[in-house]
């Protein structure tokens, strides 16, 4: 079950330099977490200053 971004990402990027296997890049309008590469550690939800990653 990976972390998902919710529509509240402002696509500040705090959380891209955090994620230890790169699972966040950038999206359309908003960043995004690959499902099969994130290892759901939480460590990107804690950082978020927007509270927009949600457990999936
Ligand atoms: Fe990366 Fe961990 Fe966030 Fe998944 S939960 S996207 S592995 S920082």
């Amino acid at each position: 079950m990976a972390y998902v971004i919710t529509d509240d990402c402002t696509t500040c990027g705090a959380c891209i330099s955090v994620c230890p296997v790169e699972a966040i890049s950038e999206g359309e309008d908003k960043y995004k977490i690959d499902p099969d590469t994130c290892t759901d550690c939480g460590l990107c939800a804690d950082e978020c200053p927007f509270d927009a990653i949600k457990q999936g």
